[in-house]
């Protein structure tokens, strides 16, 4: 049976710290799906079609992964892709106690579903996309934080 992981998550936008985990991660896993969520009672800074465009361009290289976006909930949406395992990243421990409880969570939803969790690299643990958006809102140069395929106008 091929290993296939989801790495779940918003992606507003993709960071140096998320291709730091998915590159990381391609060892483990036959395949990685890269989950873009779609919420609809969530306000993003940047549309679906960019992020999942970004995402694209970033990892063209890669046979290995693919991009999907999808709303609902997450381990439904591995069932329809056949992903055994979700994979996330923990920069701290605020990230470890968020993490935690989703990740148990989607266990009693699905037992067959493992979450794996990669460390964030010490370099990129600073990084996020929350971050990256304050900047660009406030006209600083976030281009150094997001991953190569993000067009930042
Ligand atoms: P969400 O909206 O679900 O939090 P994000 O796009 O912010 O999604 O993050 C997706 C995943 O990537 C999460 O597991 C998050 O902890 C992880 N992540 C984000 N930034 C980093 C980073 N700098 N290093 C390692 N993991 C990260």
């Amino acid at each position: 049976m091929s290993r296939i992981a989801l790495f779940p998550g918003s992606f507003d936008p993709i960071t140096i710290g998320h291709v730091d985990v998915i590159t990381r991660s391609l060892d483990l896993f036959d395949k990685i799906i890269i989950g873009v969520g779609h919420n609809t009672t969530k306000q993003y800074m940047f549309p679906l079609q960019d992020r999942v465009e970004w995402i694209k361009n970033s990892f063209s290289d890669y046979p290995q992964i693919s991009v999907e976006s999808y709303s609902g909930l997450t381990v439904d949406f591995c069932k329809k892709v056949q992903a055994r395992f979700i994979l996330r990243g923990l920069r701290t421990s605020a990230d470890f106690e968020f993490e935690r409880a989703i990740a148990q969570m989607n266990h009693y939803l699905e037992r067959g579903i493992e979450t794996i969790f990669l460390l964030s690299s010490p370099q990129y643990a600073p990084v996020s996309s929350t971050i990256i958006r304050d900047i660009i809102r406030n006209g600083g140069n976030a281009q150094p934080f997001v991953a190569d395929g993000v067009i930042l106008k």
